[in-house]
């Protein structure tokens, strides 16, 4: 087992030329010394070094965190001592707020009021299960007279939680915070191009008075170290936010033996705009809906349905918008289009987009690269509007993960909940209207585990995340969270006069 220094690893300078990962409370290199380098997509630049793990590191992570759960003292502090902890972390992000949010954008390339925004709901969720863990209890259960049963709520153990790359930080909080607060230990893996914010938030867990071994953070390839840990024994739990084909993959290894699992994964979210909405509130919604965080968001709402009434009309202002919305510097804060995280991911961006117009589709705006003076090296792409398309075309049902929406006509209620529905995915869902009896018809009838109503925002912390269909299962973000963090144990006792004799020998 790993000996422990008794001093924080927490280093007070964030931006550094070299990171190390956490494991058992120190900070660690790669076992074969491998590192990787980390870019800013805005500008093409290296912003540092992380180590690049291998399956070495995978076990010493998971022997780390399964010692601090089978024989540490996190699990057994009082709820209240936890929740403090959860609170202090918040308290020490609260005070590093700039540098954390400089940090996620010179990673990511989003821009400064979406940095701002999760570096915010970061911090609150560490806040929100510090709460929420007080009042997650177990409760006793009406059994016959002489019988008494209770049941606790018990942590799952060792959970390995697998990341993305669009949400960095706040991917990471939505994972850690959850699991300790109900007291498991954990080892997240990062995104390999966004590994940063998840390596400092580790950091600060431990200086808030995280023990040692409960919250391990291990960098390098989800091809290699990523299935390994969905298939390590020592874990038994995997929380997987990412594709949902990797998500597919994670399941199958996890099954070996028996883990639970939780899947965040892909959608192609409806945005269900009808006759009697407000009009500019629907189009500004709708703006949001799909370019913020430059469409890199799982619940980016990237099928647009329009009511054949008012399609012309809304057009006229949703795409003389779109060609106002401005590209470039991350950091000024009349910038809405932040950069595409990598060239791979931009190269397929505009490959759909290209697929598309073979396919018939119409580009009204954008549908290509960017060149950004000052920023020729990073990738960028243009906000695009497409229409001329049929729901059924690869354009209208691919998860494409950039600033591209479709837009499509629908005649009535019945047509928008089908269409609305037609998809493998099952994230998220925008209905735009008045109609109290119609908008709860609609929210009914979609298949989707998030639906906004008139509201572009789809989750704070204390509202349940999560997918239908091939979107996934289990929620984050909320109190339902932490049941899946947590075993329920039922104690069934007998208290009567007469000892029991139930076989009657
Ligand atoms: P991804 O699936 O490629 O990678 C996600 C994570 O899994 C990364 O840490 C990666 O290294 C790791 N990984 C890759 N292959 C693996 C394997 N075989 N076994 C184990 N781990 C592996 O996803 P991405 O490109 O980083 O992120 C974009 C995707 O994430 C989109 O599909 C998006 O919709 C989804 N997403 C979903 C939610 C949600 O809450 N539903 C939120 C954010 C992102």
């Amino acid at each position: 087992m790993l000996k422990t220094e008794e001093k924080s690893i927490f280093q007070t300078e964030l931006k550094r030329d070299a990171y190390q990962m956490v494991i058992n409370g120190r900070l660690a290199d790669a076992e074969t010394g491998e590192v990787f380098t980390v870019y800013n997509p805005a500008t093409g630049e290296a912003i540092g070094e992380v180590p690049k793990a291998g399956k070495k590191d995978v076990d010493l992570a998971v022997e780390a965190a399964r010692h601090a759960f089978d024989y540490g003292k996190w699990k057994k502090y009082p709820v209240g001592k936890r929740a403090r902890v959860l609170n202090k972390i918040a308290s020490i992000m609260r005070s590093r707020f700039n540098e954390l949010v400089e940090i996620e954008i010179l990673n990511s390339g989003k821009t400064l009021a979406a940095a701002q925004g999760q570096v915010s709901q970061a911090i609150e969720d560490f806040e929100f299960y510090a709460g929420a863990i007080v009042g997650h209890r177990g409760e006793v259960n009406n059994v016959p007279g002489r019988f008494f049963n209770y049941t606790q709520k018990e942590p799952v153990g060792v959970a390995a939680q697998i990341i993305p790359w669009n949400y960095p930080m706040m991917m990471a909080a939505w994972k850690i915070a959850p699991a300790i607060a109900a007291g498991c230990s954990v080892v997240l893996k990062p995104a390999s191009l966004t590994p940063i914010t998840a390596i400092i938030l580790t950091e600060i867990c431990h200086e808030a008075g995280v023990p040692e071994g409960v919250v391990n953070v291990i960098t390098g390839p989800g091809g290699t170290i990523g299935s390994y840990l969905a298939e390590h024994e020592g874990i038994d739990k995997v929380a997987f936010t990412g594709e949902t084909a990797t998500g597919k993959d994670i399941m199958s290894n996890a099954s070996k033996t028996l883990k639970r699992v939780t899947l965040e994964l892909g959608g192609k979210s409806p945005n269900l705009v009808f006759p009697d909405t407000d009009l500019e509130a629907a189009v500004n919604g709708s703006l949001f809906g799909i370019f913020y965080n430059t469409g890199q968001s799982c619940e980016a709402r990237s099928r647009l349905f329009v009511h054949e009434d008012i399609y012309e009309t809304f057009m006229e202002q949703f795409v003389a918008k779109t060609r106002k919305l401005v590209a470039g510097d991350p950091f000024s804060e009349n910038t809405h289009i932040g950069a595409i995280i990598s060239k791979s991911q931009l190269d397929k961006i505009h490959q759909h987009v290209e697929n598309a117009v073979k396919d018939g589709a119409t580009v009204v705006t954008g549908g290509h690269p960017l060149e950004i003076e000052g920023y020729e090296n990073g990738y960028w792409y243009a906000p695009t509007i497409i229409t001329n398309v049929t729901n059924d075309m690869r354009i209208a049902q691919d998860e494409i993960f950039g600033p591209v929406v479709v837009v499509m006509k629908f005649k009535d209620e019945k047509e928008a909940i089908k269409l609305g529905n037609d998809t493998e995915y099952g994230l998220a869902a925008s209905i735009w209207a008045k109609d109290q009896g119609l908008i709860k018809r609609v929210s009914d009838g979609l298949q989707a585990g998030i639906v906004m109503v008139n509201c572009p925002f789809s989750a704070f912390p204390g509202t349940p995340f999560g997918g239908y269909k091939q979107s996934g299962f289990g929620r984050e973000l909320s109190v339902e969270t932490l049941d899946l963090y947590t075993e329920t144990k039922s104690v069934l006792s007998y208290s009567g006069s007469k000892p029991l004799n139930p076989l009657n020998v």
